[in-house]
């Protein structure tokens, strides 16, 4: 799960992390209102949304020339104005895809005086299983570029959970900053608050960038990102309260209202599975017949007919699926229940694309004549080969 900046750095502050006043406006007054908290003369206006990029993105509805969704703010109508600027428009960035997000919040900073800017971030790095802490003395921009052009200039430190957050790793992070003095006694003890703050709230992923240098001589983080374990969130309620799900996939939200695991693709075909094993075979395999999957939605072990049901509706309400496949191991499930929630959902939702079933399991016969008499025209398939074959063709007919 992720979260705002704003919210981010409010969870940072509370470890002890240096991040400048803030606060945020969900409409222009409020913007206003937070800037006349702030000590001023520098304000900066900036788009709150779960995405990167933002200082460099354009708004859909301002034109080409006009400024992105981090700006400078010299006077108190400077800020009303940038806030009706952005609130309710459109910020397309390199990481949010063409279609942009609606900026429904802002947050209305201190200007700081920057002297340089850093880079650093944290993950759960599985090939170690271990915290990977990375920092480059070039911040601000792309890392990805910095990493394919000027792989040298980014360091990774390794802790060791067992371990933990040991000075010798605050000391390699004040080195790889080329930190002297106060600054480099600064570095060591952020880069301890921050790995604190990371495996307290179970992060997956914390990333800073820019870390800023003042020019009066501080450490402070000036745009961050942070993302939650979804395993572990039941452990931290305060932070799951601060899902925002205007930022997420429509459909992924109603899935998760399900119990449903379900990520939305590109291809054109819908594939409702249980197991996440078989729904990732049930994938490789339309490829394999030259298809690609619309969707990984898997039911989990005890599908009802109101999960399949709901299954259906949020297949069916991505435009681009043409046809269906379900691919169902009755275990725990009889298949006979499950061919009952099948029909009754198909019923239930009208469908209008072609529907490829392959049963296996408990009960398969008595499954397949419930599918067979149920006046619906479902097409059952043998086996998973069978299966993907079947659909691949269903879809190229019905072209
Ligand atoms: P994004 O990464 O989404 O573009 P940032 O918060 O990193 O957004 O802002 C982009 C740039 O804007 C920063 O690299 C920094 O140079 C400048 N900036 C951001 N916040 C401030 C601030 N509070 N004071 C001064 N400059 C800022
Ligand atoms: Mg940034």
């Amino acid at each position: 799960m992720n979260i705002h900046e704003y919210q981010a750095k409010e969870l940072l502050a509370k470890f002890g992390v240096g991040v400048p006043a803030g606060h945020a406006a969900l409409t222009v007054e409020e913007a206003v209102e937070a800037a006349k908290k702030l000590p001023g003369p520098l304000y900066v206006v900036k788009a709150q949304i779960h995405a990167g990029g933002r200082g460099k993105g354009k708004f859909k509805e301002l034109g080409p020339d006009a400024k992105g969704g981090v700006r400078l703010a010299k006077t108190l109508d400077d800020v009303k104005q940038d806030a009706e600027d952005m609130l309710g428009n459109t910020l397309v960035t390199v990481q949010t895809g063409d279609a942009g997000k609606q900026v429904n919040r802002l947050y209305v900073t201190d200007g700081v005086d920057i002297a340089e800017e850093y880079y650093l971030s944290m993950l759960v790095d599985r090939a170690t299983g271990r915290v990977a802490l990375i920092v480059s003395t070039e911040g601000g921009m792309d890392i990805e570029e910095v990493a394919h052009s000027t792989p040298e200039k980014i360091t990774t430190i390794t802790i060791d959970p067992a371990e933990g957050f040991m000075p010798h790793h605050g000391r390699a992070v004040a080195f790889a900053l080329n930190l002297d003095g106060e600054l480099n006694k600064q570095a060591q003890k952020l880069s301890k608050q921050l790995y604190e703050a990371f495996m307290a709230l179970d992060c997956e992923m914390l990333e800073i960038n820019p870390l800023v240098e003042t020019k009066d001589g501080n450490l402070l983080v000036l745009d961050t990102k942070m993302s939650f374990d979804g395993n572990a969130l039941f452990r931290h309620p305060d932070v799951a309260a601060l899902r925002d799900e205007t930022e997420e996939d429509p459909a992924e939200v109603e899935a998760s209202e399900y119990d449903l695991a379900y990520i939305k693709l590109d291809g054109n075909i819908g594939c409702m599975v249980n197991g996440a094993g078989l729904a990732m075979a049930t994938m490789d395999i339309i490829k394999l017949n030259g298809a690609f999957p619309a969707n990984f939605l898997d039911v989990g072990g005890g599908a009802t007919t109101e999960k399949v049901t709901a299954a259906f509706k949020i297949i069916l309400s991505d435009p681009a699926v043409e046809g269906i496949l379900v691919n169902i191991f009755g275990g725990i499930m009889k298949c006979d229940i499950i061919a009952d929630g099948i029909v009754a959902a198909a019923k239930e939702v009208n469908l209008s694309v072609p529907l490829v079933v392959r049963l296996e399991g408990t009960n398969v016969e008595k499954g397949k004549e419930i599918l067979a008499n149920s006046g619906l025209p479902i097409v059952p398939a043998d086996d998973l080969g069978d299966a993907a074959k079947k659909i691949v063709a269903q879809v190229k007919e019905a072209a």
